[in-house]
């Protein structure tokens, strides 16, 4: 038995405006006066000057507006790879993404393909990507995905959704402030919330399962229910805090296991339908008391006390080879099943079986 060795971020700030010394900690990383950091920012934030004039830009930097109303695709890596590369002579001194899964996710994949030939799509999978990435900085906006301290960036390419899963994928740098989580819309707040609420609930009932993946998933499933279920609210500052640290928690468990079902079949919605992260897991674990039923019993509860409501009929109207494409995508994800199910997954998790569990979303 071989146990996997693996990597973490290896530097990490939190505090309620840590952001302010982005500056600071990134100018011993600048190479040289024309080696530019570049800062992949979250649209959302133009012209929010409390967040956009503390980047601190210097020399040539360059700040890029990256829309995330869409997941990252491989090809989006390329094209912003490229921008980077005509645009600078020399190679740039980092990345840094600020905004949530799908920025971080961007700036994490821009860093490796920068030292890397080829294109994204030939790196999406396990252990693909052969020189270690340029110097990356994440700092989230939004809690709850754990990629600011996951292994693996995830995009849709051409014939796969499927992350880049290496070594060189974490972060070098992590700046946790959950002020910046400020002004998250209730309803994306809630589902960005649930996928750290399913990671837990995914990996503390999954097969691979060990005491390290235990320890951290005991602990953010814990904070989940002081933000998510607490009859005392607790304060916005306090609630911004714990969701920050429970979706660092969620992230840690799983780099030691595994994801399982929602997981599994939100990656086929999300590749046919481009159905987001967030929101997919939640319209998949609604229907998944089969598999988890104590924690679909409590999603359920949240999701009222929250007053949420799912979009319901996604699949209504699909045709017969859409559902393969989604089985396709689902049952390619083999880690997940055998997580979830166990090593003899493929007797009772049929075509058929996910086709039904599909038809009800
Ligand atoms: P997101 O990054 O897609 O953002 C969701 C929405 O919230 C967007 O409209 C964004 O503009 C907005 N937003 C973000 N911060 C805001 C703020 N402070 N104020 C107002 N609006 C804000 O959402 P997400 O759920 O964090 O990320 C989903 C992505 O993460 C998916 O692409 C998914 O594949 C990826 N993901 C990656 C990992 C990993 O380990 N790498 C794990 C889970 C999910
Ligand atoms: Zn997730």
């Amino acid at each position: 038995m071989s146990y996997k060795n693996y990597p973490m971020v290896s530097r990490v700030v939190f505090g309620r405006g840590s952001f302010n010394q982005l500056g600071d900690i990134i100018s011993p990383k600048r190479l040289n006066r024309k080696a530019p950091f570049i800062f992949l920012v979250d649209d959302v934030f133009k012209g929010n000057t409390k967040i956009i004039s503390r980047i601190p830009i210097a020399y040539d930097d360059q700040l890029v507006y990256i829309s995330a109303k869409e997941e990252p695709k491989t090809s989006q890596v390329d094209d912003l790879v490229e921008h980077i590369i005509v645009s600078h002579k020399d190679r740039p001194s980092g990345i840094i993404g600020i905004g949530g899964g799908t920025i971080l996710d961007l700036a994490k994949a821009v860093a490796i393909m920068i030292t890397n030939e080829g294109g994204a799509k030939d790196y999406q999978g396990w252990d693909l990507v052969k020189n270690p990435a340029i110097y990356h900085v994440g700092i989230p906006t939004i809690s709850g995905t754990g990629s600011e301290v996951s292994r693996t960036t995830v995009l849709t390419g051409p014939e796969k959704k499927l992350g880049i899963n290496s070594d060189h994928t974490p972060f070098d740098q992590v700046i946790l402030d959950p002020e910046l989580t400020n002004g998250v819309p209730k309803d994306q707040w809630f589902y960005t919330g649930m996928d750290c609420y399913i990671h837990c609930i995914e990996s503390l009932n999954g097969t691979y399962l060990n005491a390290f993946s235990e320890s951290y998933g005991e602990k953010a499933y814990e904070l989940c229910l002081d933000i998510f279920m607490n009859d005392n609210p607790i304060s916005e500052e306090d609630m911004q805090d714990k969701l920050m640290m429970a979706s660092w928690h969620g992230g840690m468990s799983i780099a030691y296991s595994q994801v399982g079902v929602a997981h599994a079949m939100s990656y086929g919605l999300s590749y046919l339908l481009g159905t987001k992260h967030g929101i997919g897991n939640c319209i998949v674990f609604d229907h998944l008391d089969e598999f988890y039923p104590e924690g679909v019993k409590l999603f359920k509860a949240m999701k009222i006390k929250h007053n949420i409501t799912l979009p319901q009929g996604l699949c209504a109207n699909l045709h017969d080879d859409e559902y393969d494409t989604m089985i396709d995508v689902a049952l390619s994800l083999e880690p997940l099943w055998e997580n979830a199910i166990g090593n003899d997954w493929k007797q009772t998790i049929t075509r058929d079986k996910l086709k039904a569990l599909y038809q009800k979303m």
